[in-house]
């Protein structure tokens, strides 16, 4: 129907005939002229009619914005003084010859304006029209490069497409899962996959030897701004490797991509261990753009009176850290009064600080509400500790391990946008050496990947100090963002075994659950690992997207429902009885069945 797109008109069409299909943009009426904005995925093009070709000049005037046309007409230079710089096909527009209305539309929900402030709830609501916008559609056709270019890459490295199943059983990623009913199997229910975990582990015992797959993963959480329900992984397995060659394999392909479709070059990426990035970041996900470190000063308030500081300094549990914010003294009192407030939401009871006014006048020069707690030699130490200097500020956290970090590592990122400390645009880097697992509240232990990655140690150093066990995992972090995590996995029934029991897995439960893939690990099961990255997230940092669901074609919102079709949704009884389900609280009018019974719900 089309012989261009509507933006890939230019200077080289001048003269010839071009039959454009697209929606009404815009249509201005210039008195006896007819302009009409002419938009479809690629861009927009004007479209001139005037009264000399009656039958489409009257067209014309009846479209309205948003109607689906068709125009054939011939390309010419736009008189002098009426070129448009600002858009790639504004040296010349199409005086129209023919037009065909293909669909009328009824009046916009919101103007596709890209100036327009709309409420997302609004472009949740209609998201077919929302993505006609020029933004939205080029972060569509962003996400559809990536992926492409990804499969290309992965392709080249003769990595095997493969796909997994999405309804199974519950594949262990720490979350909670999505069921689905069985019909046929009364009381039985499929889980969504949280991940393609144990089968991309399976497609490894067959021989398959290196595996992705763009997978759809499933978990059923707490919304937070940048995670979905449903969202995709970029989901990698191979065979017969080490973590060298993985990390190096997909640091390659994250920076080929990089360049490849946004012309940036990625610096190096620097290992970090674990403990490392806590120590100095607060974080397993440190933003290396920021200049700022915790520095702990435990050892130097361990005596002093001042039991804030003094309890988590004589706590192996506790964490007492200082944060130095150069020329931090610009800082208001009521600033720090919002600080106080941001720390509050990881648990801090408070933000300590001391401003360096003037270091030659010694304690003097120090202004805070604490240092007559701490004494002058004390602060002064501190200050030494961290090298502050006139106009600096510096901050501390002293609480729970967990919630200096938490609380100074979030503060350390605020405080370094809010300064605009930023010293480079891109920082990626890996975090590796991760500790194996982590304490629950209830004093049992939790792995901190997942319980198929291998250990550093052998299993009896394991079974002596799991606490101390590292892990064979690695995070690839990009500017403070996880885009993607992995690990070298157990392969050894035994090993497996062990890990389970540490976690309180008994052998009965362990078989119940992972039986298959006990099975496998004892049929010749190569060494192996992998990583997964997430696609969305990787696309709303390269695209500059501010939210996830801006690089999501159909997104749910924050409580984890979509607007659009107003899913979930409710079922009939029929439905429901067929699946053997009754309703614990009808929250419905109950909806008669064939032959109008309504069957009571509790
Ligand atoms: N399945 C893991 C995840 O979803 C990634 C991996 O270990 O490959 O985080």
């Amino acid at each position: 129907m089309r012989s261009h797109y509507c933006g890939g008109i230019d200077e080289s069409h001048i003269d010839q005939d071009v039959t454009l299909c697209g929606w009404v943009h815009r249509r201005r009426d210039h008195g006896g002229v007819i302009f009409l904005d002419l938009r479809d995925r690629d861009g927009i093009s004007q479209v001139v009619f005037d009264p000399d070709t009656p039958d489409s000049f009257s067209l014309a005037e009846k479209v309205r914005s948003e109607y689906v046309i068709q125009v054939t007409g011939r390309v010419r230079r736009r008189p002098s003084g009426t070129e448009n710089a600002n858009m790639p096909t504004g040296q010349v527009e199409v005086l129209g010859t023919a037009l065909t209305i293909l669909n009328a539309a009824a009046t916009p929900p919101f103007p596709l304006d890209e100036h327009v402030d709309v409420g997302e709830d609004v472009r949740l609501r209609y998201r077919f029209i929302d993505l006609r916008r020029p933004e939205m559609l080029n972060r569509l056709r962003f996400r559809s490069r990536v992926t492409s270019y990804i499969r290309n890459f992965l392709d080249r490295q003769e990595f095997m497409d493969v796909e997994t199943p999405i309804l199974t059983r519950a594949t262990p990623e720490g979350a909670r899962d999505y069921l689905v009913p069985s019909r046929t199997h009364e009381g039985s229910f499929f889980a969504l996959p949280q991940s393609p975990q144990l089968f991309k582990q399976l497609l490894m015992v067959s021989g398959v030897d290196r595996y992705y797959q763009i997978a759809k993963c499933f978990r059923d959480e707490d919304l937070r701004a940048d995670r979905q329900p449903e969202f995709t992984q970029i989901d990698i397995e191979a065979s017969f490797i080490n973590e060298d060659i993985l990390m190096g394999l997909t640091e390659t392909m994250i920076r080929d991509l990089f360049r490849d479709v946004l012309q940036v070059e990625l610096p190096e990426f620097p290992r970090m261990p674990h403990a490392e990035a806590m120590q100095r970041y607060g974080s397993d996900k440190p933003d290396l753009r920021i200049p700022l470190e915790l520095i702990d000063v435990a050892d130097l308030v361990a005596s002093v009176d001042f039991k804030v500081f003094a309890g988590p300094a004589n706590d192996a549990k506790g964490r007492v850290a200082a944060l130095r914010v150069p020329k931090g003294g610009v800082i208001s009192r009521k600033q720090i009064d919002d600080y106080t407030k941001y720390v509050g939401i990881y648990g801090a009871k408070g933000l300590a600080y001391i401003k360096v006014n003037d270091l030659g006048k010694g304690a003097e020069g120090l202004q805070s509400p604490i240092i007559k707690f701490l004494g002058n030699d004390v602060a002064l130490a501190i200050i030494e500790r961290v090298a502050a200097e006139d106009g600096d500020i510096v901050f501390f956290g002293a609480d729970k391990t967990t919630v200096v970090n938490e609380a100074l590592g979030a503060l350390r990122v605020r405080i370094g946008h809010d300064l605009k400390m930023l010293t480079k645009e891109w920082a990626p880097m890996w975090v590796v050496d991760f500790p194996m697992f982590e304490e629950t509240s209830d004093g049992g232990l939790h792995a901190i990947h997942h319980p198929f990655t291998a250990p550093s140690c052998t299993p009896e150093q394991l079974i002596a100090s799991p606490e101390a066990a590292l892990s064979r995992a690695y995070d690839m972090v990009l500017n403070g963002t996880e885009l993607g995590g992995g690990s070298i996995r157990i392969h050894d029934e035994a090993m497996q075994q062990t890990v389970f029991r540490i976690l309180g897995i008994d052998e009965e439960e362990a078989r119940a659950k992972f039986g298959f893939l006990l099975d496998a690990l004892k049929f010749g099961c190569p060494p192996h690992g992998g990583l997964a990255f997430g696609l969305d997230r990787l696309v709303m940092l390269m695209t500059g997207a501010t939210s996830i669901r801006d690089v999501i074609a159909f997104p749910k919102t924050q409580s984890a429902n979509c607007l659009m079709t107003q899913a979930p949704g409710l079922v009939d009884e029929q439905q429901l009885r067929e699946l053997h389900i009754r309703l614990r609280k009808p929250s419905v009018k109950q909806v008669p069945d064939s032959i109008g019974n309504v069957e009571p719900s509790e």
